[in-house]
């Protein structure tokens, strides 16, 4: 049987970058992919152009992983976005940063970070075997061995780095969730985040395309606020996405009722008084328009008073005080109904995975069985968009290499 200091499952950001850390004198690491190449997500992320990080400081970090920013403390502080902005640009890829503090490569090329990561790899002589799908994983008292279809191996430390399971087309179908499980971890339920609602009877499909920047919302689930949110919203032609909702989604439900603030932020009772003047000040213009004088897009401002079932041609002098109630309503709190979730094979990343109470947070090794270690995605955290996912696998992959290293230069 082949044996190895180190065993790494998944070639993404997080399995390649703890590769690339971890390897040194004496410490042989193998890395197995399922797929023919290594980092296929990584190549598709930000739509092919690599949002690879966030330019904020580490306290916008941590409270941009829902409950779960605490745990990755210790990793981000141990390799921070700077820190991965400079790797990068040593290795000839230098990066920039747009608006919203998101960094890209210049180049705008995923494949450029994905070829840096891979040439590491081989520099470092990190075996790097493609189109090998781990099936079990078991523990002896002193190795781990692994079983692919091709070969049986072990290994004194074994990382599971094998993503979630989220857009399964890219190999990442769960299987790191399986295997921790097998070797007795906990998995807290996966499902999709970074994902867009679909919405019943979505009244707004014909404006699909029109975003809004910073639009204000509130999800309610049986009558009851669940929270309030705002970020960018972009209808659909089947409901609502941007990174305001996909940010959200983890926390939104199917059955939540959604309420958008379509006039913007602003209070219920003070746009009723914006409304009312605009009517007073030019009563023989038609509804559209005045919501339009508003700030609210032409396109949906056309579309409104049907919704509220008023006669398209109205004029301000025509409306009642019925009709005109019905449209604050749906000009500052629209009702939603969220029919689903955007699934597994839509969501950008995976909520739920490996336990967090189970796994060290300073050395990303499993507290349950010494010598096992995890990284990136199959770790039960989720970030929001603008960078911070791959910045938590790349932060995670090292901590879990610097541990390695650190008892590789101590000798225990
Ligand atoms: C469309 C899309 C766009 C995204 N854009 C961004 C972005 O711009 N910025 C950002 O921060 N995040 C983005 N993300 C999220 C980000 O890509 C992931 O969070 C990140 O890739 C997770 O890294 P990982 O190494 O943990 O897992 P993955 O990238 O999923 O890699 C896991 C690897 O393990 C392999 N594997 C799985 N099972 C086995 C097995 N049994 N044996 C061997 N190998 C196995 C898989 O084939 C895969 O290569 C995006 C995600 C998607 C889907």
């Amino acid at each position: 049987m082949e044996q190895y200091d180190i065993a790494v499952i998944g070639a993404g950001p997080a399995g390649l970058f703890y590769a690339i850390h971890a390897t040194g004198p004496g410490l042989c690491v193998l890395l197995l992919e399922k797929n023919q190449q290594p980092g296929l997500k990584l190549q598709i992320s930000g739509t092919g152009q690599c949002n690879i990080t966030h330019d904020g400081d580490i306290r916008t970090f941590l409270s941009r992983y829902g409950a779960h920013g605490r745990f990755l403390k210790p990793a981000l502080l141990s390799f921070t976005n700077l820190a991965l902005i400079r790797f990068f640009e040593e290795q000839h890829v230098p990066m920039e940063i747009t608006e919203g503090g998101k960094v890209f490569p210049v180049s705008r090329k995923a494949r450029d970070v994905c070829e840096v990561l891979t040439r590491e790899c081989q520099d470092r002589g990190v075996l790097l075997r493609c189109g090998e799908p781990v099936s079990r994983a078991e523990k002896t008292p002193s190795v781990f061995i692994l079983h692919t279809a091709g070969r049986t191996c072990s290994a004194k430390v074994l990382v599971i780095a094998a993503g979630g399971a989220s857009y399964p087309k890219t190999g990442s179908t769960g299987d790191g969730c399986r295997l921790a499980a097998s070797l007795g971890h906990t998995i807290q339920e996966i499902g999709p985040a970074l994902t867009p609602l679909l919405i019943g009877n979505f009244p707004f499909a014909d404006l699909a395309g029109i975003s809004f920047a910073g639009l204000p919302f509130s999800v309610w689930r049986e009558n009851h606020k669940v929270f309030d949110g705002q970020g960018d919203v972009l209808f659909t032609h089947t409901g609502l996405s941007g990174p305001g909702i996909l940010d959200h989604s983890r926390d939104i439900r199917a059955g939540d009722e959604v309420r958008l603030s379509l006039a913007g932020p602003v209070q219920r009772d003070a746009f009723t008084r914006k409304f009312q003047d605009a009517i007073s000040r030019s009563p023989t213009r038609s509804i559209k328009t005045i919501i339009a004088g508003l700030g609210v897009p032409e396109r949906l401002a056309r579309l409104l008073p049907a919704l509220a079932g008023i006669p398209a041609d109205s004029t301000g002098a025509h409306l009642t005080a019925a009709g005109r109630t019905r449209l604050v309503e749906l000009l500052t709190a629209c009702p939603l109904v969220v029919s689903a979730l955007g699934d597994l094979s839509v969501a950008m990343v995976t909520r739920g995975g490996v336990a967090l109470d189970e796994v060290n947070a300073k050395t990303m090794e499993s507290k349950l069985v010494p010598g096992l270690f995890f990284a990136g995605e199959v770790l039960d955290i989720d970030g929001d968009t603008g960078g911070f996912n791959l910045q938590a696998a790349f932060s995670t992959g090292f901590l879990a290499a610097q541990a390695i290293r650190g008892r590789a230069e101590t000798g225990r």
